[in-house]
C-alpha cells in the first residue's frame, strides 16, 4: 500500500503472526487511498485542526466586536 500523500510504502505490521498494514484516512487532505502513519501526524492532523478551530475563532471574533 502506497501512501498518497508522500508516495512511500505504508509499513505494515504483524500481530499474533498476522500480518497488518495501517493506514490512515488521508481526509481532507485526499479524497482517497491512504496515508502513511507520519503525513497523519505532520499533515492530516493539523490540517483537521485548523478547519475545527474556524468556528471558535469566528465566535471570538463576534465576541471582540461586541466588547
Ligand atoms: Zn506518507
Amino acid at each position: 500500500m502506497i501512501c498518497v500523500l508522500c508516495n512511500e510504502e505504508i509499513k505494515g505490521d504483524v500481530i499474533n503472526g498476522m500480518a497488518k498494514v495501517y493506514g490512515n484516512n488521508p481526509h481532507p487532505l485526499a479524497d482517497e487511498g491512504k496515508c502513511c502513519d507520519e503525513c497523519n501526524m505532520s499533515k492530516v492532523i493539523p490540517a483537521r485542526m485548523e478547519r475545527s478551530y474556524v468556528d471558535p475563532v469566528k465566535c471570538v471574533e463576534n465576541k471582540t466586536k461586541h466588547e
